[in-house]
């Protein structure tokens, strides 16, 4: 489908859009997706979806941000309700226009003193405008069980069409774009593969914080105390299992092996000295981490191998946190 434009604002021909009406679809910006918006009036927010992708059938749609699901008529944003009264309104005008023009009619007179009587139907249909263009968002999204492509505001979302929450996907990705800095840093010479070797640990950490973060947040109405279940921090592993065992009830080091935990919680140490403390060692790190290579006032020393171990454990850490803070939810089947 193609979109004309017109100063800068898309406008969609009247054709296409008969035929989407016609289809129960609607027409798509330049990347085939379609805005949407979320008809709960405490959330309200905008999100786009790829019609053809996705579950297949009438499915009910969900909120990405809120998770509110309900049937996917209402979710059409403003513009395009608008759209559709202006195109139903052109189409009334042109059949009124075109049944006048068919009770046209021109008598002549007959006789001496005949009168002539006549009715031409003028000018034509009138025109009605409502031109709209979808918003630009900041995350495209690819369902990891359903397929569906979805944009949305902000990076964490449920999935519009089978609900499932993408923050393990999100996950995933940077634990990919940490291993590609270490391939980078292979290639380089000391100092710089240092540095990418350091923004790699740096980066598996945020990920997992901010996956962490995310999770505890949807799962805080089950928590014993939902407020404080938003504010849970993954910096540190160790933090974070003595707050999860309370808030939770469960212990996030069972989820791996010891020494993977050890292990972890080493780098994690690491990552703080290097955001803290110029990655220079010191007394706090050498208690927490019991490291036999450290010695206070040298700089902390991360092999690539360790990061790369690092993103191994997280991804088992982060698929068990998420099984069981935010269990898949149930397959949507089509509405028969
Ligand atoms: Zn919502
Ligand atoms: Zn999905």
């Amino acid at each position: 489908m193609s979109n004309g434009r017109n100063g800068g604002e898309q406008t969609f021909p009247e054709e296409q859009i008969c035929t989407a009406l016609a289809q129960g679809t609607m027409p798509t910006d330049a990347k085939g997706l379609v805005g949407r918006r979320c008809p709960r009036r405490e959330c309200g927010k905008y999100f786009k979806l790829k019609p053809g992708t996705g579950l297949k059938g009438d499915v009910p749609c969900h909120c990405p941000y809120c998770g509110f699901r309900g049937d996917s008529d209402n979710f059409w944003t403003h513009d395009q309700k608008e759209y559709v009264k202006a195109v139903a309104m052109n189409h009334a005008s042109q059949e009124l226009h075109k049944m006048l023009k068919r009770c046209e009619f021109d008598y002549k007179p007959s006789g001496g003193f005949g009168i002539s009587v006549s009715m031409e139907v003028t000018g034509s249909p009138q025109r009605f405008h409502h031109r709209y263009r979808e918003r630009e968002l900041e995350t495209d999204v690819v369902c990891d069980r359903c397929t569906l492509v979805y944009a949305i505001y902000g990076a964490f979302a449920f999935c519009p069409d089978c609900a499932l929450h993408n923050s393990l996907t999100i996950l995933r990705k940077n634990l990919e774009i940490a291993e590609k800095l270490l391939s980078l840093a292979a290639t380089q010479e000391r100092e710089v593969a240092e540095h990418l070797v350091g923004d790699a640990l740096e980066n598996i950490v945020s990920a997992f914080d901010g996956f962490g973060r995310e999770i505890c947040r949807v799962a805080a109405p089950r928590a014993t105390s939902p407020s404080a279940a938003e504010d849970v921090r993954f910096q540190s592993l160790v933090g974070a299992r003595r707050r999860l065992l309370k808030l939770f009830g469960f212990d996030l080091m069972l989820f791996v092996s010891n020494p993977d935990w050890d292990f972890a919680c080493r780098c994690f140490q690491k990552r703080h000295l290097l955001a803290h403390k110029m990655g220079v060692i010191d007394e706090e790190y050498v208690q927490a981490t019991k490291d036999p290579a450290a010695v206070v006032g040298r700089k902390v020393q991360i092999r690539p191998e360790e990061a790369k171990r690092l993103t191994d454990v997280i991804s088992q850490l982060g698929e068990k946190l998420a099984a069981h803070l935010i269990p898949p939810p149930p397959a949507t089947s089509p509405r028969s």
